[in-house]
């Protein structure tokens, strides 16, 4: 029968390589905390409908990367392509601003999207990310993108960047967007078809197109940051003001406008010299109008998401390791079959006392025993033989230091935990 394969576009994270993202994990656990961020879990699929209303409709997510499918009731479900509106449908369900004006959300979850696979860009992949509901204030925003930049530091990420841009509020976008449109099509005389659709739809999508036919036009284009009315020019000037206060390095970026239509005001994004053509480690921003697109309420919001595969990647190509390769504490030996008949009480006894252990299993030769116990990385051996049986004592080699010890039964497992501290 022919070998069955893994969906072109997804992977699977051999234990080698748990290790890493264990530790990855624990970090952005622990620095979640440090800002009183709090772990949301949602499904991981939704009605349809959640994304379709709170993404948009003309987003390449919901136009053409979704997996969507009926279920046997002729339900239209969709496997999460992001979290943002999950986690907003959840706040609202779950009426979480009865208890408190403002919450300090985040997650960590594989997402669903349907693009061509290529180097940093999956068809399942892993994003965490924090929501931080309730609040309009810029200060919110500036909390966001120093958590985002914390995690990445945290981790000793280098040589990476920080964008910023304000696509403003509907008072600021609506005259602007009518403006670019006209722009764009006087100067792109003859559009390719995705980018006549995207002038009609949703112009400010023109301008973070990698195309490089269209980048001269691009920057000559209208900028959205010089059309904000005053209240979001002032809230645009005040995150400006206070990462700046904070010490935090950035690029105003007017070509970022991320491909989301629930932004408002600041959006950013954070990318890595140690990534290829997908360099973007994390995307963000403000969306006040999401929450009235799954709801009937408004709740001003900022967040972002960042790729646990990209940042992998990127620590790798520094040379980063996050956690050593994992190896069990003891592995046993044993010679004859008596001392065979003693391996799995023995197991329990060091694992009882917190040791980790693993021994033989396939009934291997004494040299296949001991290969094994090498290739396991195990810091100390275990023989046990007739002698050992006899005298009720292990010989215990010390795999680190290559030194052999005889230690009586009675004394193994305090001697154990002694020695595992040097
Ligand atoms: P987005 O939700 O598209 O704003 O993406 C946020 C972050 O998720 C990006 O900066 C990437 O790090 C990561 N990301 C997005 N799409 C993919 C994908 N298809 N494969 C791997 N990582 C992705």
């Amino acid at each position: 029968m022919k070998q069955l394969k893994r969906i072109k576009g997804t992977q699977d994270i051999l234990p080698e390589k748990s290790p890493q993202w264990q530790a990855l994990e624990r970090h952005i656990r622990r620095e979640m905390a440090l800002f009183n961020f709090r772990e949301i879990r949602t499904p991981v699929f939704e009605m349809t409908e959640v994304f379709a209303r709170g993404i948009g409709q003309f987003t390449d997510i919901v136009s053409k990367e979704m997996y969507t499918f009926q279920d046997r009731s002729r339900k239209s479900l969709t496997l999460k392509p992001e979290m943002t509106a999950p986690v907003m449908r959840a706040f609202i369900e779950n009426t979480l601003y009865a208890r408190t004006p403002v919450h300090k959300l985040y997650y960590l979850a594989p997402l669903f999207r349907q693009e061509n696979p290529q180097a940093g860009r999956l068809r399942q992949f892993h994003q965490y990310g924090a929501e931080f509901i309730g609040s309009p204030a810029p200060e919110a925003d500036v909390e966001t993108i120093l958590l985002a930049l914390h995690i990445f530091e945290g981790l000793g990420l280098k040589n990476m960047e920080l964008r910023i841009n304000s696509v403003g509020d509907p008072e600021s976008r609506e005259p602007y967007k009518a403006l670019l449109r006209d722009y764009l099509s006087q100067n792109i005389p003859d559009p390719e078809p995705v980018v006549a659709e995207r002038i009609a739809n949703n112009p400010l999508r023109v301008l973070d197109s990698k195309d490089e036919n269209l980048q001269e036009v691009i920057q000559q284009a209208p900028k959205l940051i010089d059309h904000l009315k005053e209240s979001a020019a002032a809230h645009y000037h005040s995150v400006k003001a206070q990462l700046s206060k904070a010490g935090v390095g950035f690029r105003e970026d007017p070509t970022l406008v991320r491909g989301l239509d629930y932004y408002t005001h600041t959006v950013f994004e954070v990318t890595s010299d140690a990534l290829g053509a997908q360099n973007a480690l994390c995307g963000g921003g403000r969306y006040d109008l999401l929450a009235r697109e799954l709801g009937d309420k408004d709740f001003p919001a900022v967040g972002f998401a960042a790729g646990m595969e990209r940042i992998l990647m990127a620590l790798e190509a520094q040379g980063i390791q996050l956690a050593e390769p994992e190896a069990p504490d003891i592995f046993m030996i044993t010679m004859g079959q008596a001392a065979r008949e003693e391996m799995t009480p023995w197991l329990a006894r060091l694992r009882r006392a917190g040791l980790s252990a693993d021994a033989d299993f396939l009934g291997r030769s004494v040299k296949a025993q001991f290969r094994e116990a090498n290739r396991s990385g195990a810091r100390f051996s275990l023989i046990l033989g007739e002698d050992e049986l006899e005298q009720k004592f292990f010989s215990v080699k010390d795999m680190k230091n290559s030194t052999q010890e005889n230690v009586p039964f009675g004394e193994l497992t305090g001697y154990l935990l002694q020695k595992r501290k040097d």
